[in-house]
């Protein structure tokens, strides 16, 4: 139970919110439920399209044409795709998030991922349309030439400050006995390495494993590891 909670800190702390909100404003708590409600069941119905979609891209694009059209290497050219992909979206924005994480798994930098998730959520061609109807095309204008140019240097800023490394990777979806390190939480002490050699070195004063997956024979002294690394960053896939 306490295991579980850990794992869903974020979902436990909003029901404690709500619960609170039951003791403190009752009337407030249920509009706050019926709100959270209407969201939930537009994501039920968006959600689903959204991880086909992901996962259609993720079988037929090849890694390689990710890596030349949005990777580290991509230069400007990348930006301005990125943009194009943001720009042409549909759906809320918290749809784009499955179909970045997608894309940063194949390659694509976090520069380009911020261009998209940043034109997604305030340049969308049907918001541009409906932005000069009301606001006068002069506007929209304006505002697209200032906002894609904030947009590109944030990408820009934001590619250079986070690394990939800091980014879950979705450890707690590893297959059965595969290994991960966090590299972010480790520090490289050496307490793997000297426990299991043959599945562990240090490079750059960070551990990596030697393998992708646990052999029987050995798992005892990888589990050993893995409990006695002080920093808790080594993972093991358990289904
Ligand atoms: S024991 Fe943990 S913190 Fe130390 S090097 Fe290994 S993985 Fe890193």
């Amino acid at each position: 139970m306490m295991e579980k909670i850990k794992k869903n800190l974020f979902l436990a702390g909003v029901m404690i919110i709500y619960l609170l909100l039951f003791v403190i404003n009752t009337e407030k708590a249920v509009l706050s439920i019926k709100n959270s409600g209407y969201y939930l069941k537009e994501m039920l119905i968006i959600m689903p399209v959204v991880f086909l979609l992901t996962a259609l891209i993720e079988a037929w694009i090849p890694k390689d044409m990710i890596i030349n059209a949005l990777g580290e290497g991509s230069g400007l050219k990348g930006s301005f795709i990125s943009l194009a992909l943001g720009s042409v979206s549909a759906g809320p924005i918290y749809a784009a998030f499955p179909v970045c994480k997608m894309l940063l798994q194949k390659g694509a930098s976090i520069s380009n991922i911020v261009v998209i998730l940043s034109s997604w959520a305030v340049i969308k061609i049907p918001m541009l349309a409906n932005e000069a109807k009301f606001l006068g095309p002069k506007f929209m204008i304006v505002r697209w030439i200032f906002t894609t140019a904030a947009i590109i240097s944030m990408g820009y800023i934001i590619g250079k400050l986070v690394n990939k490394d800091e980014i879950p990777s979705g450890e707690d979806n590893l297959s059965k006995d595969s290994i991960k390190i966090n590299k972010q939480a480790c520090t490289g002490c050496g307490i793997c390495v000297d426990i299991a050699p043959n599945y562990f070195k240090l490079e750059n004063r960070k551990a990596i494993p030697l393998t992708d997956t646990i052999k029987n024979k050995n798992g005892e002294k990888i589990n050993l590891a893995m409990r006695e690394c002080p920093m808790n960053a080594i993972k093991i896939g358990e289904n």
